[in-house]
């Protein structure tokens, strides 16, 4: 019997199948998605959403007016994110304690859990010869509006940007190693301390037994079956609050599903008269850095997509479609990314498919708003020609769903990361979070990962004397 069993090879997946081996633990990694090398990562944009993302490349919420990505790989989130790497700040982890009851979130007590991973992965600032023109445009916009701005932070080694590499290619997987993806971590590392992988393996359901849990999947059409000591879910918000509402855990657990939220994201485009070129070099490397937006909760980044998303995000079809999209080199763009409120639900249809409800509150509308004015400035600013704002929100950071916290009545999972009443689930990754911290969130899904996984081995030898 495996001592552990993780279901789901993503940014917290990762960081648990490292330290759980590296203690000496037999443990298996699960993983819904197939196995790619860094060498023979999908070539192109629709190749690459139809195999590295679950459902073709997004999940829709059930009025259509939200559209979720998650990645489905081995190194799940983390092979096809940013890698933008930022700590929770104050405001982000006293909204937890507050919500949570539990104690631990402070900045003080998240120290070393951060250091932790810190120190394995190298983190630079997106330096400034690595911008491009939108970045610049933006910039000078924000700088006109006596606005502040700060380089985004990135777990990188070598993105070789001035040997004409250009970083968006990586939303596909980074073919040169370099973006810090679990799949250049953590996994090969616990690979080498004797981590088992199975690939393609679908986990359908789970039952906890007492001192064990069964997990019942698909692997190429055939049922399996496996035993573990102990169960770590990583299968991402919307991955592990399926799994357990098909468990029927939604009986005894009656928040399960409850409180989903996911950074909603306007994109603003601006035409310019010459080219902008947004898809080259580090295509994401600038923020708002603003107290104001911070307390008041959005922020700005420069961003862009590559065609098929771009496409997407232009509503409307033909020769007016055409002619945009014509204009692809031309464009700048910058997102609004929201700390919602308005909290979703994750539950099942009558088919047990996922179910993803998601409102936009009031106060969400009005950030959204806010933000997209200062935005249409900064590109006003710039002598933009035509400014146009995606009526299509979308959510990146899924989280929420099994909430962390000390009452059973309003959350799933305790301050010792297992499941209430059920202590050989564990979770930590981007489901616990009980509220959207408006921040980059792998970060703080690895350090909390980190210390889950030091709990559960403390537990485990206690168990074992
Ligand atoms: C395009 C994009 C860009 C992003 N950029 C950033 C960024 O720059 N910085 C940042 O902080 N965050 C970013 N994010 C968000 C970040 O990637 C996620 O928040 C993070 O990966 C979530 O970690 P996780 O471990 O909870 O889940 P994931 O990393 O999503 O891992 C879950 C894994 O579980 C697998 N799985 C799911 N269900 C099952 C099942 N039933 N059986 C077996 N396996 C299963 C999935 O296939 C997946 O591999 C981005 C996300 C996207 C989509």
């Amino acid at each position: 019997m495996y001592d552990f069993v993780i279901i789901g090879s993503g940014t917290s997946g990762g960081v648990f199948s490292f330290y759980l081996t590296q203690s000496g633990f037999k443990c298996l990694l699960i993983e819904a998605g197939k196995s790619y090398e860094t060498k023979d990562f999908p070539k192109n944009e629709m190749e690459y959403n139809a195999e590295l993302f679950w459902n073709g490349g997004m999940d829709m919420s059930a009025d259509a007016r939200f559209a979720f990505l998650r990645g489905k790989c081995l190194g799940g989130g983390s092979v096809i994110n940013q890698c933008l790497l930022d700590r929770f700040d104050e405001i982000a982890l006293n909204d937890w304690k507050s919500i949570s009851k539990v104690d631990f979130f402070t900045t003080e007590n998240m120290e070393e859990h951060y250091r932790e991973i810190e120190k394995r992965l190298p983190i630079v600032k997106v330096p400034e010869e690595q911008r491009n023109r939108n970045a610049r445009i933006f910039i000078e916009g924000l700088k006109k509006q006596q606005l502040g701005w700060a380089p985004l932070s990135r777990g990188e080694t070598d993105c070789g940007i001035e040997k004409g590499h250009d970083c968006i290619v990586c939303l596909g997987g980074c073919p040169r190693e370099s973006k810090q993806s679990g799949l250049v971590t953590f996994i090969p590392w616990a690979l080498k301390e004797g981590l088992e992988i199975k690939t393609d393996f679908s986990v359908d359901k789970i039952e906890h037994l007492s001192g064990s849990v069964n997990l019942f999947g698909t692997k190429n059409g055939e049922k399996e079956e496996i035993e573990t000591k102990k169960c770590v879910l990583a299968a991402g918000a919307l991955g592990t609050n399926h799994i357990l509402l098909k468990s029927g855990f939604k009986e005894t657990l009656p928040a399960l599903g409850n409180n989903f939220f996911c950074h909603p994201q306007i994109m603003t485009f601006a035409v310019f008269d010459d080219l902008v070129d947004s898809h080259k070099g580090a295509f994401q490397s600038v923020k708002s850095e603003d107290t104001t937006m911070r307390e008041k909760g959005y922020k700005l980044e420069n961003v862009f997509a590559q065609p098929i998303g771009t496409a997407l995000l232009y509503s409307g079809f033909g020769k007016k479609h055409q002619e945009w999209m014509k204009k692809y080199r031309n464009l700048a763009c910058i997102e609004v990314a929201i700390r919602d409120d308005g909290k979703g639900k994750i539950s099942l249809d009558k088919k047990n498919r996922l179910k993803i409800s998601k409102k936009i509150s009031k106060e969400d509308k009005k950030r959204g708003l806010e933000g997209v004015m200062i935005v249409r400035k900064i590109f006003e600013s710039e002598g933009a020609k035509e400014i146009y704002t995606s009526p299509f929100w979308f959510g990146l950071h899924l989280m929420g769903g099994c909430a962390i916290g000390t009452n059973p009545e309003t959350s799933v999972v305790n301050e010792k990361f297992t499941v209430h009443g059920h202590e050989n689930i564990i979770i930590a990754d981007s489901s616990i979070f009980p509220s959207a911290p408006g921040i980059n969130p792998a970060l703080s899904i690895m350090a909390l990962s980190h210390r889950a996984s030091r709990i559960a081995i403390e537990e485990m030898k206690k168990e074992d004397q």
